[in-house]
């Protein structure tokens, strides 16, 4: 929130993020809670979080951090004094203002509760309004100071302490997920010359705009959330004079943060015009991460010694703090340039891996895998570049590729006698999210003339999950086309009935790791039983990835799965290979 010199704006602004504060209320009694919240939803208010448990009101707050606390005194075991001596030793809880309500008339209460920290008092009953007013007050004293200590003044970016801060739960939540998170400080050349020459009106003008820049480069897709719902964003934050600071919480692999870097740089080296005057400035950026570089207390620092490395090798440029993700990015770097040009330079090719009827024997359909056969690198599978074209976002053109490809050799050896085939093309959450996909498969559908019923479209469960509204929608639009969905790698994601049965699915294909130890191992055995039936009652086709042996056949085929996929039957073959391998088995 940024208090600016319009005041109706200001107002506004104060009001909606008021009437966004957490509220948390802590009394024995959960009906003397819920009375409140409905006076206080009538104000306006949101977000409440309610605990009858005094005895976990202080873990709650920790996770919450609620903005204000409604407090009871008189409760059974842990009472609220109690509650305000922990909070009040608790160094992040501290300042979070608490408001009494109590029975009691004692003074002497009230003054052990003021010493102890409480911030106001209501007598109970509560007064409805009394109450609003009081709250109102107590929150906005406490906006005004949160403004002051933790945001800079001119740019309403958080400032340093606020960004530590959020990194250090930035890291804890690292910790419990295994993750990275990368801290990028960018320093701002020639700010000071600047501010002497064209005076501080420019100079401010100046902040203002790279605060704007750097906001626009910093999206949710960077950070690689793991359906955690308090994962955190990205955030820019003003640490110096001419020194910002980027919070990449959750980061896959800690080379992305390149990518990320490379925007902001690209942006930051963009003319800059102030009142006729065009400048240009230069920047660095100096990366960090943790667990590699260190933790909350050295990793601002490492990535400010980076830039300054950065800003020795010439203007707008990027350094990772450690060597050895220095060397892995410039490899990145150079395989990203490899891949951008192999698009154009047919370097792309279609594998094809025949998907098998358990009751006939018949092919009666192929999954299409993408090679890439490079000049430089020589033949590259795809689990080493589509995570790449993934970051990159060259998924897109690289996707419509294989789409466009795999529906026109389909058609193609339909028209020479290898009838009755379904394609299934991957699809990556990258083309679901950025693009129109339902526009794409009816090009592809159109341009080929593919019957779509001929296609089936695999995507992933993650996939779906991000937004089930707006997946729900592109999906039924899809089934307009007449194309299948399938699910890919069934049983690694979050797989769940309830959502299966939102969406308009035809297949499920039970992931090669559960496929893999079937013979011997008797947990994959009951899930791989379990999946089939679900599946099934669900009116669900299912295929067995990655069968490999006759025992695992057997298995598979005496819980009727509908299809295998396989090195047991065949490898992904070339397009050349792929139409005597059908005319072979269907014979028989
Ligand atoms: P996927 O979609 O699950 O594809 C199945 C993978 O399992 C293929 O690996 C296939 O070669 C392999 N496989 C099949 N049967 C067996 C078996 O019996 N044993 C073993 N060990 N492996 C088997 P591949 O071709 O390396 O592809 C890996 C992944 O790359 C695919 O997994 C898919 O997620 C992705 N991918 C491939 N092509 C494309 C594409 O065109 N677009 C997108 N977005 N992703 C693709
Ligand atoms: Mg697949
Ligand atoms: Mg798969």
């Amino acid at each position: 929130m940024m208090f600016d010199n319009d005041t109706s704006t200001e107002y506004n602004e104060l009001h909606q993020q008021l009437m966004d504060s957490t509220i948390m209320m802590v009394d024995d009694e959960q009906i003397n809670m819920e009375i409140i919240q409905i006076h206080l939803e009538e104000s306006g208010y949101h977000n409440f979080i309610l605990t009858d448990k005094s005895a976990e009101a202080m873990s709650i707050m920790e996770k919450e951090l609620p903005d204000v606390l409604l407090l009871d005194l008189q409760m059974p075991g842990v009472s609220g004094f109690d509650i305000l001596e922990a909070k009040r030793a608790d160094e992040r809880l501290r300042h979070i203002p608490v408001i009494i309500l109590t029975s009691s008339t004692e003074a002497e209460t009230k003054l052990k509760a003021l010493e102890l920290g409480a911030t106001d008092f209501l007598s109970k009953p509560v007064d409805a309004s009394e109450l609003a007013l009081r709250l109102r007050n107590t929150l906005t004293v406490k906006a005004y100071q949160d403004q002051l200590a933790y945001y800079d003044a001119s740019t309403g970016l958080p400032n340093r302490s606020l960004f530590q801060d959020r990194l250090g739960w930035a890291i804890k939540q690292a910790e419990r997920d295994d993750s990275a998170v990368a801290v990028m400080h960018i320093g701002i050349g020639q700010f000071k010359e600047i501010n002497d020459t064209f005076g501080p009106k420019v100079g401010d003008a100046l902040l203002k705009e790279i605060t704007q820049r750097l906001k626009g480069q910093l999206r949710d897709s960077d950070v690689v959330t793991q359906q955690h719902k308090n994962t955190q964003s990205s955030i820019a934050a003003r640490v110096g004079t001419s020194e910002f600071t980027v919070l990449l919480p959750a980061i896959g692999d800690v080379e992305n943060a390149a990518t990320v870097a490379r925007r902001i740089l690209a942006e930051m080296g963009k003319v800059f015009n102030f009142e006729g005057n065009e400048l240009v400035i230069p920047s660095s950026i100096g990366i960090a991460a943790y667990p590699d570089d260190g933790n909350a207390d050295t990793l601002l620092a490492k990535a400010a010694s980076a830039t300054s490395y950065a800003k020795k090798q010439g203007r707008n440029k990027y350094q990772f703090y450690s060597k050895e993700i220095n060397e892995k990015s410039s490899k990145r770097l150079k395989l990203e340039g490899y891949l951008r040009k192999a698009i154009d330079n047919d370097e792309l090719v279609l594998y094809y891996q025949p998907k098998i009827d358990t009751k006939t024997g018949h092919v009666t359909g192929m999954e299409a895998l993408i090679r890439w056969i490079s000049p430089e690198l020589g033949f590259i599978s795809p689990a080493d570049f589509i995570p790449l074209a993934e970051e990159t976002g060259l998924i897109v053109p690289i996707g419509e590729w294989v789409l466009h490809e795999a529906c026109r050799q389909t058609q193609a050896w339909k028209l020479q006698g290898l009838t009755d085939l379904t394609i299934s093309v991957n699809f990556s959450s990258e083309q679901f999210r950025g693009q129109d996909i339902a526009r794409v498969v009816q090009d592809a559908i159109e341009s080929s003339g593919l019957d779509p019923r001929c296609l089936v479209l695999e995507i992933t469960e993650s996939m779906i999950m991000g937004d089930p509204e707006k997946n729900a929608s592109t999906l039924s639009r899809l089934k307009e086309l007449k194309t299948s969905i399938s699910i890919d790698d069934f049983g690694t994601g979050y797989s769940s009935l309830s959502y299966l049965k939102k969406f308009p699915l035809d297949e499920l294909k039970i992931d090669r790791s559960f496929v893999m130890d079937l013979d011997t191992d008797d947990d994959d055995k009951a899930i791989v039983t379990a999946v089939i039936a679900m599946a099934h009652s669900l009116g669900l086709k299912t295929v067995a990835e990655g069968v490999e042996n006759e025992a695992q056949l057997a298995f598979l085929k005496n819980l009727k799965c509908d299809q295998i996929q396989g090195f047991f039957y065949s490898k992904p073959l070339p397009k050349e290979e792929f139409p005597a391998f059908v005319l072979q088995k269907n014979s028989l």
